[in-house]
């Protein structure tokens, strides 16, 4: 399946530009140490396209922009997509608290 109009449009946008209505949050991307975390993009799935849409920060790829990645067309990656979500889950979940502390600690 191809990215929707809407996907094909935000894809390459500055990262301030808000998501479209089909967007569906689905976790963030984030490397280096629980000490020193640093958020590389939030990940967003269209449900109206399946395209998966990247909202990069300044250390995403590309910085400050916003990227498409269209779905792979394969059928049998249900499994490996539900475990993707569940780590997605988590790492949304560990990316609250440390805010969360980190807005205590302030
Ligand atoms: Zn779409």
């Amino acid at each position: 399946m191809n990215p929707c109009k809407a996907c094909m449009r935000l894809n390459g946008q500055h990262s301030e530009t808000r998501p479209h209505g089909d967007l569906r949050l689905e976790g963030t991307g984030v490397f280096g140490t629980p000490r020193e975390p640093i958020r590389r993009y939030v990940q967003y799935r269209c449900h109206t396209c399946g395209s998966w849409l990247r909202q990069n920060t300044e250390r995403g790829d590309p910085a400050g922009l916003w990227s498409l990645q269209a779905p792979s067309g394969r059928a049998s990656v249900t499994r490996d997509e539900t475990l993707k979500d569940e780590h997605a889950g988590r790492a949304v979940e560990w990316l609250k608290n440390t805010i969360e502390s980190a807005k205590g600690t302030g």
